[in-house]
């Protein structure tokens, strides 16, 4: 006997992208739940910088005035922010509506149901969701890709060392990004209010990496070893930080020519954020990428309920194309930039030096030309 739950539109995973997604479509009037894994929101980064091209779409999406409350502009011309995760994600979380996110769901398969053709989703207690439509905002390990029959991303040979160092008495820092590179090692420091500094270390993966991202006391130790010789209030931002934001990453990607083909819909299934285009985090663009994805989607979904009503599946797919469409090229655009860039801090090969800075310089002369970038009304 068939006791499956039916829904309208499913969304897996409850990260940045899946969160602005649901509340997208509760803009638009559209009621969506969210099928998060964990058992709470999951805020592992401890911090993420916005740009001004995220920053319109959280305007979009109503929280942008709520968020510019918790952290201070970093950049004069173009907005920058640097956002506690917990900080965004309980923001897009809270203007949700109750009972819409549902926390320990982990989606293990998805089928497609040979009578209707709609996805069918198990759940890893053995439950399952049928639904009309399924967006994967599943991240790097995603299960809707698997389903697309798309290829998951690549392992990128940097890691990352994240955490926070609060400074009770305040930091006295400029309201600025500030990075150090010494060899491969590049750190970044970014004040998200007068108390509280984020700063990541981005470096080449080593064998002891896997040892010791469990264990929050040995990053920081590993991460002092590797920053002798930088400035003192550099080490002291380190020695003095809050072990319990302490991460240590591996990092994903999907290379520019990965995007250009693929259809990223199966029916009326398909994918947002990480799950669709992980980049390297050189320009620290990809929450404020899913933020775009998030209003496009909603948009392009909403305009198809309104001409022809969430029960045509032509109509939906028609919308998933379209939101394919106008997502295509500036993802194309972006992932390019940030695998030259990624590129050119990681190869010891001149050649490919010079390759990356022409494709710069021809292509990217505006340094920030990707934040000028407008995803347009929700
Ligand atoms: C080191 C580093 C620094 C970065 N810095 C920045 C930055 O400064 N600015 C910026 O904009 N971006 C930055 N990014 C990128 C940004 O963090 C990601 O692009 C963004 O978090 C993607 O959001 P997402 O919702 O698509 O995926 P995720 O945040 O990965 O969320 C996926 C969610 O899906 C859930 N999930 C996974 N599988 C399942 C399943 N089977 N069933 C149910 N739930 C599931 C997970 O638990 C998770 O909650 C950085 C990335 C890295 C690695």
């Amino acid at each position: 006997m068939d006791v499956a739950e039916v829904q309208d539109i499913v969304i897996v995973g409850g990260g940045i992208c899946g969160l602005a997604t649901a509340l997208a479509l509760h803009r638009k009037g559209i009621r969506s739940i969210v099928l998060e894994r964990s058992e709470t929101l999951r805020v592992t980064g401890a911090a993420i910088g916005i740009q001004s091209n995220g920053w319109r779409a959280l305007d979009q999406l109503g929280v942008a005035s709520k968020l510019r409350q918790t952290a201070i502009p970093i950049q004069r011309n173009l907005e920058a922010r640097c956002l506690k995760r917990s900080t965004l994600l309980e923001t897009l979380a809270n203007d949700l509506p109750v009972g819409t996110i549902r926390f320990g769901s982990h989606i293990v398969s998805v089928q497609t149901d040979p009578i209707t053709s709609q996805p069918i989703l198990h759940l890893h207690d053995g439950s399952v969701v049928r639904a009309k439509v399924v967006i994967g905002c599943d991240g790097v390990n995603s299960v809707i890709v698997n389903y697309l029959g798309l290829k998951l991303p690549k392992q990128s040979p940097i890691t990352n060392v994240r955490a926070f160092t609060n400074y009770p008495d305040g930091h006295g820092l400029e309201p600025e990004f500030v990075t150090i590179r010494k060899g491969n090692l590049l750190l970044g420091r970014i004040p998200i209010d007068d108390k509280l500094v984020y700063w990541f270390i981005a470096r080449r993966e080593t064998p002891q990496d896997l040892t010791i991202s469990k264990d929050a006391q040995k990053i920081r130790c590993s991460t002092l070893e590797s920053v002798k010789g930088f400035p003192r209030e550099m080490v002291e931002m380190i020695e003095k930080c809050d072990v319990d934001s302490l991460t240590l990453n591996g990092t994903r990607y999907r290379a520019p020519w990965e995007l250009l083909n693929p259809t990223f819909r199966k029916g009326t299934v398909t994918v947002a954020g990480d799950a669709m285009h992980v980049m390297g985090p050189f320009l620290g663009q990809g929450g404020s990428i899913a933020l775009e994805d998030a209003v496009v989607l909603a948009r392009c979904l909403a305009q198809g309920q309104r001409t022809s009503g969430i029960n045509s599946t032509t109509s939906i797919e028609s919308a998933i194309d379209e939101y394919v469409r106008q997502r295509r090229t500036r993802l194309v655009q972006i992932s390019t930039k940030t695998y030259t860039l990624g590129s050119l801090l990681e190869t010891s090969s001149m050649f490919v030096k010079l390759v990356c800075i022409v494709v710069m310089i021809v292509f990217y002369r505006d340094r920030l030309g990707h934040t000028r970038y407008d995803c347009g009304r929700l």
